[in-house]
């Protein structure tokens, strides 16, 4: 269940033509199955969407669990409240509590850019890849980032867990 509320934006956007990806690497391409015109077929995974007793559920278009994950990329309020709901706001590098966290992905997304379209590697993308950061440490991480661009090792080693 995605923790913000899940808008009735997202129903009208049922229904719509493909369209080209802008190449935004921070907003990936949605997938083929996203741009379905069929009730109870999932717009994220494409899979059908049961009913409990196995039957096919046409009022539906998404499966909970692919909402929640479609959210965490196209929504930075979702992406906050998933991480909040899992780290309360701890950096994950010093171990502060602060009330100005930020949400910070551990391999960064700019590693992404000018990869092709089905070159994209998700893994950047999920939960698993974002981390809680207090102001001071993501300055830090930001600044070795900038530093380290160009050069072939991957700087996130030195901070995922
Ligand atoms: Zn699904
Ligand atoms: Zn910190």
């Amino acid at each position: 269940m995605p923790l913000s509320r899940w808008s009735s934006r997202h129903k009208k956007t049922f229904g719509k033509k493909k369209e080209k990806w802008d190449g935004n690497f921070r907003l990936p391409p949605k997938p083929d199955s996203y741009y379905t015109q069929t009730k109870g077929s999932c717009r994220w995974c494409g899979k059908v969407i049961l009913k409990e007793d196995g039957t096919i559920n046409t009022r539906k278009s998404w499966h909970e669990e692919c909402a929640t994950e479609y959210l965490l990329i196209y929504h930075s309020g979702e992406q906050r409240a998933q991480l909040w709901n899992r780290d309360k706001g701890k950096c994950n590098h010093c171990g502060c509590e602060n009330r100005t966290w930020h949400a910070d992905h551990i391999k960064p997304l700019v590693e992404q850019k000018h990869v092709k379209e089905k070159d994209l590697d998700w893994s950047y993308y999920s939960l698993d890849n974002l981390q809680t950061l207090c102001k001071k440490c993501h300055r830090i991480k930001t600044n070795s980032e900038v530093k380290l661009k160009g050069k072939r090792k991957p700087v996130y080693k030195k901070w995922s867990k």
